[in-house]
């Protein structure tokens, strides 16, 4: 009984080494680099989605331009074909359609130029900067595998201690510590404090403490902790 909560008091030690390594400032950092690089993946993706979409619209403004040429190939070939006072009164009508058509075109060709030209330079900026940003990441993670190395063979000594005391480890207790501990409860083992879960201090019912008292644990219904029953 006792040396579960002696491997339980070891493995805390080691959690402690790993929290400190996850509270550095240099893993914050690195996770803030990991967020900025997803977001920057994202949004090169989105520029991505918009070039496709700018090809369409080029595409179909393609077309109308030659559909529009086509109609000024005909009206000119008319205009000489056919030189009567009513004809070339219509090809003026016809002619000023076509100006006004082109112009439209021009414009809105100048306009899905400089969308081209606005998502170039976002793509651009985003690519050197998660270039920048990943460089940074991978330097940072350098720094974090380095203060990772440096508590291992603490923490390999703490696991030699613990693998020796589970040898005399109850090694029911020992299984469900380690299943427990795989969904990351600690600690896994408490005692009743004042007919209390000594984990997550909720109030046990009678129901329970009666209950435990012929038993050696029961699971606490409210955080899945163990509570021990001492005297058995
Ligand atoms: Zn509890």
């Amino acid at each position: 009984m006792n040396n579960i909560f002696k491997i339980q008091e070891i493995d805390g030690e080691i959690i402690k080494l790993k929290r400190s390594i996850n509270n550095s400032i240099e893993n914050k950092q690195l996770n803030m680099l990991s967020d900025i690089m997803r977001e920057g993946k994202s949004f090169i993706k989105q520029t991505e989605n918009s070039a496709e979409q700018l090809l369409k619209e080029f595409n179909e403004l393609k077309r109308d331009y030659e559909k529009q040429f086509g109609n000024s190939e005909i009206t000119l070939k008319q205009k000489i074909e056919n030189t009567s006072i009513d004809n070339i009164h219509n090809l003026i009508v016809d002619t000023n359609g076509l100006a006004g058509n082109f112009a439209e075109m021009e414009q809105m060709s100048k306009n899905l130029n400089e969308r081209i030209q606005r998502l170039l330079n976002d793509y651009k900026s985003a690519m050197t900067k998660l270039k920048i940003t990943k460089e940074k990441y991978n330097f940072l993670k350098e720094k974090v595998s380095k203060l990772e190395q440096g508590v291992q063979p603490q923490v390999e000594k703490f696991k030699e201690q613990i693998a020796v005391l589970a040898k005399d480890a109850d090694p029911e207790m020992y299984e469900i510590y380690k299943k427990l501990r795989q969904d990351n409860v600690y600690p896994v083992f408490v005692r009743l404090e004042n007919n209390r879960c000594g984990g997550c201090k909720m109030e046990m019912s009678l129901n329970f403490i009666e209950k435990l008292k012929g038993k050696k644990m029961l699971h606490c219904e409210e955080c899945r902790r163990i509570i021990i029953n001492d005297s058995k």
